[in-house]
This record gives C-alpha cells, sequence and structure tokens, in this order.
C-alpha cells in the first residue's frame, strides 16, 4: 500500500534516515522501536509528508507521492502525537472537536461520528467520570484526562477514514493504568478497520500484543525483520 525506496533523510552532515527499504500493508499494525534519536519520528515525518526525504521515493499504490504536500496526504494518512494536547483545541467540547474533524474529513459525517461512538469509549471514558454519552459530548476536551483525551484525539483522527494510522508515542504522557487503557482501545478499535497502523512506543512490552510486524531503528537505520 506504502512503500519507502531507497530514502535518506539528511540534516546537513547528519544522516537522520539510511537507506530505507519498507512496505505497510493494510491491516498491518507496525511497532516502531529504537532508543531517543533512532530517526523514528523522522520515519513517520517522511510518511506523512512533513518532511520531504533528501533522496529516495514514497510510493502509494505503486504510484510515486514523494512530492505530495502533508496536507494532500492527509486524507490517507492521519498522526496523532505524544501530546495528549495536540490534535483537539480544549476549550471546545467533545462533540465540538469531533465536528471540527468532520469537517477536514469529506467522507464522514458528524451523525455517523456520533452515533457510530465505540461502545467501549463509552465504557471505559464514561463510567469512571460518571457521564453519559451526552454529558461528555459537551464536556470540554480539556477537562477529561490525558488517557481520554488521547482515546478521542484517535478517533478524531480516523474519521477521514485513512489508509494508515501514524501513533507518535500515544501513551508517553499517560500513568501505567490509561496506557493500558489505551492500548486496548487501539486494538479494539483498530482490529476490524480496514487501516494500517504505525506505532512508535517505548511500552513495548505492553504493546506488542498489538502488533503483527515489529521494526527497529537504530541510528537511521531500519530493521525489519525480513
Ligand atoms: P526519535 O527516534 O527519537 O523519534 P527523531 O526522528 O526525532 O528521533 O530524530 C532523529 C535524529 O535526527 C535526532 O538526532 C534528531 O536530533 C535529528 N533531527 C530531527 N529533526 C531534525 C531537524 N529538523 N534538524 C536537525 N536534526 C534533526
Ligand atoms: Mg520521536
Amino acid at each position: 500500500m506504502i512503500k519507502l525506496e531507497n530514502v535518506n533523510v539528511e540534516f546537513g552532515e547528519f544522516k537522520a534516515l539510511q537507506d530505507i527499504n519498507c512496505s505497510i500493508n493494510a491491516k498491518d499494525f507496525i511497532l516502531i522501536l529504537g532508543h531517543n534519536g533512532a530517526g523514528k519520528s523522522t520515519l513517520l515525518d517522511v510518511v506523512s509528508g512533513r518532511l520531504s526525504p533528501t533522496s529516495g521515493k514514497i510510493l502509494r499504490n505503486n504510484e510515486e507521492i514523494s512530492a505530495l504536500s502533508e496536507a494532500k496526504r492527509a486524507r490517507f494518512i492521519s498522526r496523532v502525537f505524544q501530546n495528549t494536547h495536540m490534535g483537539s483545541v480544549s476549550t471546545m467540547t467533545v462533540a465540538e472537536n469531533l465536528a471540527m474533524a468532520t469537517l477536514k474529513s469529506k467522507k464522514a459525517g458528524f451523525k455517523s461520528a456520533i452515533k457510530n461512538f465505540p461502545e467501549q469509549i463509552v465504557e471505559e471514558t464514561l463510567k469512571p467520570l460518571g457521564l453519559r454519552l451526552e454529558e461528555l459530548l459537551n464536556t470540554p476536551i480539556g477537562i477529561l484526562s490525558g488517557g481520554q483525551r488521547q482515546i478521542i484525539t484517535i478517533i478524531m483522527a480516523t474519521l477521514c477514514e485513512p489508509d494508515i494510522l501514524l501513533l507518535d508515542e500515544p501513551t508517553a504522557a499517560l500513568d501505567p493504568v490509561s496506557t493500558e487503557n489505551l492500548l486496548q482501545f487501539v486494538q479494539n478499535f483498530t482490529k476490524n478497520r480496514n487501516m494500517a497502523t504505525m506505532m512508535i512506543t517505548h511500552a513495548e512490552q505492553q504493546a506488542k500484543f498489538l502488533a503483527n510486524r515489529t521494526w527497529v531503528l537504530q541510528k537511521g537505520q531500519l530493521n525489519t525483520g525480513s
């Protein structure tokens, strides 16, 4: 589906990614591991179009997209960052944030976003707060815990039905229980979708149950284990 061919990213003399060759297929769940500075976020940057490779190609369904802007790729590639405050507006309610995300997505309607509000979120997000769905929707997203907010952010990111969901350390700001809940949510939320997920994480042991592939980056070099 998405393929990287001989991708290099250089910052001056520094080689952040070296000769990366890999492909991401529909329904893959790829864990990306590696030390700080190994190039993990840079790899997601070249997939999402935030960065252009210094050399090499990015293909989608055999069509080159290396020159396609991040904004254009956003129709089929969505990204969620480790900071739970990114991707939503604190002072806006959950419903307003969802509505904003549906505006960006031409495919999904706000009503269907709410109608299909996952059962599990209702269970995990609302019950502990003693909220009903209607109340959650009318709660400013900034009042939610980091884990709950990250769950809503992931829902928002997937309303456009992307081919690929990119998660950059989505649990980095979360406590162990919220981490566990978020990973469980991610599994349930992604397993029946026709969507690939690439997730950078330091919580390898907790997250490995999710993955069908594990990639390791080391000083800009990628080991896909194959
Ligand atoms: P990580 O694996 O921790 O996500 P990154 O992909 O963020 O690592 O960064 C890989 C390396 O590239 C790091 O050494 C980082 O300092 C460097 N780097 C990242 N972005 C830039 C940039 N815009 N300019 C210069 N160096 C950068
Ligand atoms: Mg990073």
